[in-house]
């Protein structure tokens, strides 16, 4: 992931506060940042970076772990396994898939599958924040009510006609999630995501 919740690529520690020039300078280049050691791994030895919009599965997997850590100590510790296996699912297909849409198409296996409820799986959404689908650039902060739905846009107004973009991201969400379980269940794509569309359980 990139932005705020950005992470090494390829072990998934968090990155440092500290901004530095990159070495290979080019004019306009942005800062990058360095993997900060932790419990997980004491000694990183990754390049810096910004963080990516298509990490490793061992740097998903690593990012969950920590966060679980962080957010949710108490949770069943068979979760991180399970999570494991779902990311390795969800980075097999060949397109691969933007890691903000492949977490909440995460959730949803964590929900679908392991049965864990929408509480339990709260902590999730503090570890990401959705990009636009079209440049993968923030999303409005503040997300617009119309009609009692929670709409929002790209920051940038990237494709130039103010358009909101939830369903498209939702799109995206189901997508990961069905190309990735499609063959692993043998049942029917799903049409709509539990995790965040059910009121109450
Ligand atoms: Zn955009």
């Amino acid at each position: 992931m990139r932005g705020k919740h950005a992470f090494c690529p390829s072990s998934g520690a968090l990155l440092a506060d500290e901004r530095e020039r990159p070495q290979e300078y080019r004019p306009g280049a942005s800062p990058v940042r360095a993997p900060e050691p932790d419990e997980i791994n004491e000694i990183l030895i990754e390049p810096y970076s910004r963080g990516a919009n298509h990490s490793s599965a061992s740097a998903l997997v690593g990012y969950f772990r920590r966060m679980r850590k962080r957010h949710a100590p108490e949770a069943d510790p068979t979760i991180a396994r399970q999570a494991a296996l779902a990311i390795q699912r969800l980075k097999e297909p060949e397109d691969d898939v933007h890691d903000d849409y492949l977490w909440y198409a995460l959730a949803e296996r964590l929900h679908r599958h392991d049965d864990y409820t929408q509480d339990a799986l709260d902590w999730l959404w503090q570890c990401v924040e959705l990009s636009c689908p079209h440049c993968f650039g923030p999303i409005t902060d503040e997300p617009v009510i119309v009609e009692d739905a929670v709409h929002s846009k790209c920051a940038i107004n990237c494709t130039d006609d103010n358009r909101y973009v939830d369903d498209e991201i939702r799109e995206r969400m189901l997508e990961a999630y069905n190309e990735a379980f499609r063959r692993a269940d043998g049942r029917r794509d799903i049409e709509a995501l539990l995790v965040l569309d059910e009121d109450d359980e």
